[in-house]
This record gives structure tokens, sequence and C-alpha cells, in this order.
């Protein structure tokens, strides 16, 4: 998968902060801006529960080359703005699919997997030549690869990697949050600094289904 941050509020970590500092000052964010601790005065306000002041950050990726399985399962999260490629308008003539670590590790697998996706894409093509694009990709699979942007600000970010760096997560989501979750700490190491699953921060909430290996917290920069 290709993953690319395209663009990020500059200077997320000192904007949030002031922004932050300024519901308990007397001056304005605009006058808080060079406050000598960051760090300090946005985790006392996101530690308090206040995460409002980290919706003034917004980051927005380019993904390219994961399945329709992975989109299906990253659109859940509502509080965001995606543009996904269109397989009404964009017909997908080369077979273009995602292959899972498990399939590729046995031989059988991978065999029947590639032999299946060279028979769908076969009829795909035959379909697209006799109905319209839109209609031919009601046999394309999960796995079939695709594009999409994804904006999404700060505290939906920490909540999306918050459930989907968790081991629970399938792995190929989670390989995306990992990768978003990198470029964003290093463009706003203190916004991110304790993002990812929730045992970074505290017990597991998974009960049984826990993996039992919490992760550790990110060390401070
Ligand atoms: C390991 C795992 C397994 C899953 N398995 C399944 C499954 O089997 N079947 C299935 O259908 N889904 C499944 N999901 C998806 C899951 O149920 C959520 O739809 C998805 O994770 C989006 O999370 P969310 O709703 O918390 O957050 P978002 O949509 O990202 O929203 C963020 C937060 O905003 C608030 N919010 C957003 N919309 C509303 C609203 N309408 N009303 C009130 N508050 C709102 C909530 O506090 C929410 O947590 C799974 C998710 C995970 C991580």
């Amino acid at each position: 998968m290709d993953v690319r941050l395209l663009a990020h509020t500059p200077n997320a970590d000192s904007i949030c902060a002031a922004a932050g500092r300024s519901c308990y000052s007397e001056k304005a964010s605009a006058d808080l801006l060079d406050m000598k601790d960051p760090e300090k005065a946005l985790g006392k306000i996101v530690g308090m529960g206040h995460h409002s002041v980290v919706e003034h950050a917004v980051f927005t990726f380019s993904v390219d080359g994961v399945s329709r399985a992975l989109t299906h399962q990253l659109v859940r999260h509502r509080i965001a703005s995606y543009s996904q490629q269109s397989q009404r308008y964009v017909s997908l003539k080369d077979p273009t699919y995602v292959v899972p670590e498990t399939v590729r590790a046995d031989p059988a697998s991978l065999e029947l997997y590639e032999e299946t996706m060279r028979k769908i894409w076969d009829a795909y093509g035959k379909l697209a030549e006799a109905v319209p694009a839109e209609d031919a990709r009601y046999i394309l699979p999960n796995g079939c690869t695709t594009n999409i942007t994804i904006t999404m600000n700060a505290r939906e970010l920490r909540h999306f990697f918050s459930l989907r760096c968790c081991e629970r997560a399938q792995w190929e989501i989670r390989e995306l949050a990992d990768r978003m979750l990198a470029l964003c700490t290093e463009v706003s190491p203190v916004i991110f600094r304790d993002a990812g699953p929730p045992c970074m921060r505290g017990p597991c909430p998974e009960g049984k289904l826990s993996c039992g290996r919490p992760r550790k917290p990110n060390k401070l920069k």
C-alpha cells in the first residue's frame, strides 16, 4: 500500500495548545502561540477529556493499493471526508488485487486465489464490453484494489488509531492506521504522543479477546 500525508494544519501542536490555553486565559490564542511548553498545556487539557481542542488540526492522506475490504471498514469512521476511485466510471481492465499473507504463504491457496482472480477479471472484461462498467463491477471481489483520499481532524484520528492500531483490527487496516499514525507523529508529535491502541494508555478494554501484548508508550522526543 502507498500512504502519503498530502496536507496538514501547519504548527498543529502550537495552534491546538494555544486554543486550549485560551479557554483559561485573558489572552486570545493568537497571543499564546509562542508558549514555551505546548506539550504540557495540551497534555493537561486532553488528559482532562477536553478533546475538542485537537479538532482544530486537520490531516489529509492519499491512500493507494488497498483492498475494497479495507475501505469498507475505513468508511465506517463517520467524522471524516472521503473521495474514492469509482468503479462506475473507472473500468478496471487489468487484474489488481491484494493478496493476504496467509494466502501467499500457502502454495495451494495462492494458486486457487490467483486462478479465481484470473477468471473473475476475464468475466469482468467480457461483461464490460456488453454492459456498462457500473454493472460489470458487481462481480469484482473484496480484494480488488482501490485508492481513497481521507481527511480527518486529530480528534477523529486519535479515535481511529485507538481502534485500528489495536491487534484486534484486521491486519490490512492496522497497517494503514500504523502508517498514518507514523506520518502524523512526524508533524505533530505532541497531539499524537499517546495515540495508538488503548493498551498504550491503560488496561486493555478487550477482555477475553485481548491479545495480551500491550504496546509500549511512545518515548517523549
Ligand atoms: C475490531 C473491530 C471489529 C469490528 N467488527 C464489526 C462488525 O463485525 N460489524 C460491524 O458492523 N462493525 C464492526 N466494526 C465497526 C465498528 O462497529 C464501528 O462502526 C467503527 O469502528 C467506527 O467506529 P465509531 O462508530 O466509534 O466511530 P466514528 O464513526 O469514527 O465516530 C467517532 C465517534 O463519534 C461519535 N459518533 C459518531 N457518529 C455518532 C452517532 N450517529 N451517534 C452518536 N455518536 C456518534 C461516537 O462517539 C464515535 O465513537 C468493527 C470495528 C473494529 C475496530
